[in-house]
């Protein structure tokens, strides 16, 4: 789990209305405003996908977050040879990791 300052998730699209549509974070009791989205005009599919990217990022950063994790992948020792402590190696090694830890240092402001 992620342990930025972030507020927890989900997140989900809230209310929608004229020119005005909301991120909201529930507890399960009662719902949070997060961010409110707000358009001159109507809302377009790109201002519904964007809002939408936006909702799931706290279950994007955690997902991230989970693939560098090595106990993700294996609770093997360091030094094992098996395929799936082979293939975290080779993943973590990989440059598609760089990308991965560089979206998620900037998701933590770092
Ligand atoms: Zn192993």
């Amino acid at each position: 789990m992620s342990e930025g300052n972030h507020t927890p998730g989900p997140w989900q699209v809230g209310d929608e209305g004229p020119g005005t549509m909301t991120i909201e974070a529930t507890d399960g009791l009662r719902n949070c405003v997060l961010a409110e989205i707000t358009a001159d005009i109507d809302f377009d599919d790109e201002d519904h996908a964007n809002a939408l990217l936006i909702a799931a990022a706290p279950d994007l950063l955690e997902a991230c977050e989970d693939l560098t994790r090595r106990d993700f992948w294996t609770t093997h020792e360091d030094d094992c040879d098996c395929a799936a402590c082979e293939a975290y190696r080779r993943f973590i090694g990989s440059a598609k990791v760089v990308k991965l830890v560089t979206a998620i240092r900037k998701a933590k402001g770092l």
